[in-house]
């Protein structure tokens, strides 16, 4: 299994051991933890996840791998968009995120189109969050600044729009992007999934738990996997969601 949205910087050492005893590997992704007063201190913490996080990971037998951005909360002034290059190509990072849009400001969307027009140059997987207030509008102000940016269809199939809802999968499916379904306390319970999932095709959803310092369950996933195969999923569905469609995706062996 693999737990495609986490922020191991928020969570316990136990948790990594727990992680590593059921998952093939785990992503973290970027987020907010703190104010970035400057760029720097965005890289620091960027520094802290390729360093300590993965660290701590390796130390535990957990795979894990990190998606390294500028989240719509946590906007730096001064945005040096090379540097940030550089740090996509280092060692253990399979995407840029956790990038997205809060409350839709002018700011945000330029910074989310910078990083989307990054993502596509380097032809790596873009994980774009959603907000938990204002979701549905959010999400079609998402998918309004990607559509108006013109990205092939290719690129397209690796963005992944994350946290949906029964109400926000209808307004991305229409279009080719990828979908995460977050089963978290608060947001989706593993039933939500199974019901999500039993309504579409399972080639284009994501599991994972975003695990941080919001009430989560590290769980999450395997809960879910259960779940299905109580309601009788096909093992086909079961694997593409919880494990293939995010190893296909940041190409995890
Ligand atoms: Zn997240």
């Amino acid at each position: 299994m693999i737990d495609s949205h986490v922020h191991a910087d928020t969570r316990p050492y136990e948790d990594f051991e727990l992680m590593a005893t059921v998952f093939d590997c785990v992503i973290t992704h970027a987020h907010d933890p703190l104010k970035m007063r400057s760029f720097d201190v965005a890289l620091d913490y960027f520094d802290k996840i390729l360093g300590n996080e993965i660290a701590k990971a390796r130390k535990n037998g957990l795979n894990m791998k990190a998606c390294i951005g500028i989240h719509p909360r946590a906007i730096p002034p001064k945005i040096d968009y090379d540097v940030l290059k550089e740090y996509l190509k280092k060692e253990n990072v399979v995407g840029v995120g956790e990038i997205g849009l809060e409350k839709c400001s002018k700011e945000e969307i330029e910074v989310f189109e910078n990083q989307i027009t990054i993502a596509r140059e380097m032809d790596l997987p873009a994980v774009v969050h959603t907000p938990r207030t204002n979701k549905e509008a959010v999400t079609k102000n998402i998918v309004e600044v990607l559509e108006s940016m013109d990205l092939p269809i290719d690129f397209k199939k690796k963005i992944v729009i994350e946290h949906v809802t029964k109400e926000t999968v209808p307004i991305i499916w229409e279009n080719d992007y990828k979908l995460g379904i977050t089963v978290q306390p608060q947001k989706l319970t593993p039933n939500d999934a199974v019901e999500i999932l039993g309504e579409y095709c399972e080639k284009r959803f994501l599991l994972n738990s975003d695990s941080s310092s919001a009430p989560s369950d590290i769980l999450g996933v395997p809960k879910t996997v259960l779940k299905l195969k109580m309601a009788g999923f096909d093992e086909k569905v079961i694997r593409a969601v919880s494990h293939n469609n995010a190893a296909d995706l940041f190409k995890i062996n």
